[in-house]
């Protein structure tokens, strides 16, 4: 399949000058969503996983089902003030802006073996601030797993040689 096909892309959003990658097209198609999906799953398949960690709100989309294909735990990662329980938060950049990210104190034990998903790695900004968060906790990432890839905003960069795996590249 090519994932590609199933990707609206549209200029000068959320502000001019981004090129912004549309998921929702994949998502509301069934076998492209899980085709995906599975796809991950086979791109992961070598690593040793004992939870998936996913920043809000697309991190959720992918992470969440790549954990329920995979039989592993899902921890999800919030925007500051949404968590109820003692939390460890981080401020970070955005492609377009700035936020604050925040994980439950508990959600991940240290030494556990964690694989950090969302729908995209533009800057790198948002998945280098959620490593920081998991590795407060002493969980060890195993690598990062993503729908898309923007190579031109050289996110790997930031991501100091973790094992990155995507299914489309821009
Ligand atoms: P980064 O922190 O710059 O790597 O940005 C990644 C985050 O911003 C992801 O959580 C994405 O959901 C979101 N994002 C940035 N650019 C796009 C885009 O073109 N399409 C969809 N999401 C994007």
């Amino acid at each position: 399949m090519n994932f590609k096909d199933y990707i609206r892309v549209i200029p000068d959003f959320p502000q001019p000058g981004i090129v912004f990658k549309d998921i929702t097209t994949l998502l509301k198609d069934g076998p492209a969503y899980r085709a995906a999906i599975d796809a991950l799953k086979e791109k992961v398949a070598g690593m040793q996983i004992d939870v998936i960690a996913g920043p809000e709100a697309r991190g959720f989309v992918i992470g969440a089902p790549l954990a329920l294909a995979l039989g592993v735990g899902f921890v999800p990662i919030r925007k500051s003030g949404k968590l109820p329980g003692e939390t460890i938060e981080a401020a970070y950049d955005l492609e377009y802006g700035k936020d604050r990210l925040a994980m439950h104190k508990d959600a991940i034990q240290p030494g556990q073996k964690v694989l950090i998903a969302d729908d995209l790695l533009a800057t790198g900004g948002t998945i280098a601030t959620t490593m920081n968060l998991v590795r407060q906790l002493g969980g060890e990432i195993v690598g990062a797993a993503f729908l898309i890839e923007l190579s031109y905003l050289n996110g790997r960069d930031k991501l100091d040689g973790l094992n990155v795996v995507s299914l489309m590249n821009y």
